[in-house]
């Protein structure tokens, strides 16, 4: 989906030529000729940035900012200022308004993609983020508050790579206030830097006096550790080659120099947030794939991760010519726990049965919750002899202190236990849990609180 620009101002040649140039980089573009055509346009359409005139009869730029900013469903729309002239003034009030970032004309090209693309990015992020509060799977977190996030000042820590003692300064008095800036002058000791602390941003003079920015810039693309962070040059007016060349390899925004100070509290702000909202969804997902392989209840692995790597394991221990060995636990009659005390007290039971198996495990052993009130341990480099202390270990530790299952009741839990080894070059994962399971059985038949070696 490409994102779509609202392009607003009120001389036609203007919004002809944005349009145009927009579009020719398949953007879509949405017009509108005043202050008041353009919120009429944002109440009704999908908007992912606007490009918006200062200077406009009736209600200016600023105004227009305001409101888009002051109203819960328009407050994450980025908007770009466009200025007639390099006025100062201008951005100062810009920011007071909430712009976040400015565009002074005439409209130089590199600048207008370069301030969109990452806007329209930045959106996209936002957007993901209050879809999936939208769909449930943030509780407690309104879309709201996630509309408020992205207008809320955003601290973050900032590498300055600079060596020109005056420009870093000015710098550091530009960005200070908000974020916390580290400044260093010297390009190898900047990468270790980068790999001890958990920068934000990235700034990077690429005017550096024996030694180039922009190799800092592909080292810090290429690393594992930093080819997320979010990077910003500082460029000579008029070297387009090198900025093409810095864009080219995924550096995200730049300042030309003379360094104006409000374009670059606006440009490190909105590369702060995308850093942390990239950091969030990424969070997020690394927590969905941990949701698929964890049982909530109790923390431990679930069946399905146990299935997967039984066979692993099994194969890995037949070619190895070591032996393997599992153990299945099966709570002795929990149902009257469920029914005498309630589904709460058994869920509580559960999980301290699970912190206290977790244990009496090492940490190659893989334990896991199959379902329901039974329990599995794999133990790989263990014999049956192995295995059968380790039984035994669980099952006292299990009967030996009660459980509490509610504020009210501490219960007498017991658990049976059957445990099975590899055996032969045919042997599978699937016959070993089975013989595991005749095991128990044997237990739970025997009189339970027990544990049963398989004896083949
Ligand atoms: P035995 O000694 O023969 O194993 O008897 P048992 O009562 O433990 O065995 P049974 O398999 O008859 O009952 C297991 C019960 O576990 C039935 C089910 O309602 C309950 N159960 C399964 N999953 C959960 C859960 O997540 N939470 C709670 N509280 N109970 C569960
Ligand atoms: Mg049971
Ligand atoms: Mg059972």
């Amino acid at each position: 989906m490409t994102a779509r620009v609202l392009v607003v101002d009120d001389i036609i040649a203007n919004v002809k030529l944005l349009e145009a140039r927009l579009s020719a980089e398949y953007f879509e573009v949405l017009t509108a000729l005043s202050g008041k055509e353009a919120l009429d346009v944002l109440a009704a359409e999908r908007v992912d940035v606007v490009l918006l005139d200062v200077m406009m009869p009736g209600m200016d730029g600023f105004e227009v900012c305001r409101r888009i900013k002051g109203a819960t469903k328009t407050m994450h729309i980025p908007v770009i200022m466009v200025t007639a002239l390099d006025q100062p003034s201008d951005k100062v009030q810009g920011l007071e308004v909430g712009a976040d970032d400015f565009l002074t004309k005439p409209v130089d090209d590199i600048a207008l993609m370069t301030r969109v693309k990452n806007l329209a990015r930045l959106k996209t992020l936002n957007d993901e983020m209050i879809a999936r509060v939208a769909t449930g799977a943030e509780i407690g977190v309104l879309p709201n508050a996630v509309a408020e996030w992205a207008q809320a000042e955003t601290p973050g820590r900032i590498l300055l790579v600079e060596d020109q003692a005056r420009a870093a300064n000015r710098i550091v008095a530009a960005l200070g206030e908000t974020h916390g800036v580290d400044v260093e002058p010297e390009m190898p000791a900047a990468l270790l830097r980068l790999a001890e602390t958990p920068y934000d941003v990235l700034i990077v003079s690429l005017g550096l006096s024996g030694a180039d920015g922009l190799r800092l810039c592909s080292q810090v693309r290429s690393l594992e550790r930093t080819r997320h962070l979010p990077i910003i040059v500082l460029v000579q007016p008029g070297d387009e080659a090198r900025l093409l060349r810095a864009l080219d390899m995924g550096v995200n925004d730049y300042a030309a120099r003379p360094i104006e100070r409000h374009e670059l509290i606006a440009r490190t702000r909105t590369q702060v947030r995308r850093k942390r909202y990239s950091d969030y969804l990424r969070d997020r997902l690394d927590e969905s794939i941990e949701l698929a392989i964890t049982d909530a209840l109790t923390g431990l692995h679930n069946r399905r991760y146990m299935q997967r790597h039984l066979d692993t394991l099994v194969e890995r221990a037949k070619k190895a010519g070591q032996p393997l060995s599992v153990l299945l636990a099966d709570i002795d009659h929990f149902k009257s726990i469920n029914d005498t005390f309630g589904h709460g007290a058994g869920d509580n039971v559960l999980r301290e049965f699970a912190a206290r198996f977790r244990r009496n495990i090492r940490a190659i052993d893989l334990a896991c919750r199959l379902g329901g009130e039974e329990f599995v341990i794999v133990m790989p480099d263990s014999d049956i002899e192995m295995a059968g202390q380790v039984g035994e270990r669980v099952r006292a530790c299990i009967a030996a202190e009660p459980f509490r299952a509610n504020a009210e009741t501490c219960l007498h839990v017991t658990t049976s236990v059957g445990i099975a080894t590899l055996g032969g070059e045919d042997d599978s994962a699937e016959d070993l849990m089975k013989r595991a399971d005749g095991a128990l059985y044997a237990a739970k038949r025997g009189g339970r609180n027990r544990v049963v070696a398989d004896a083949a």
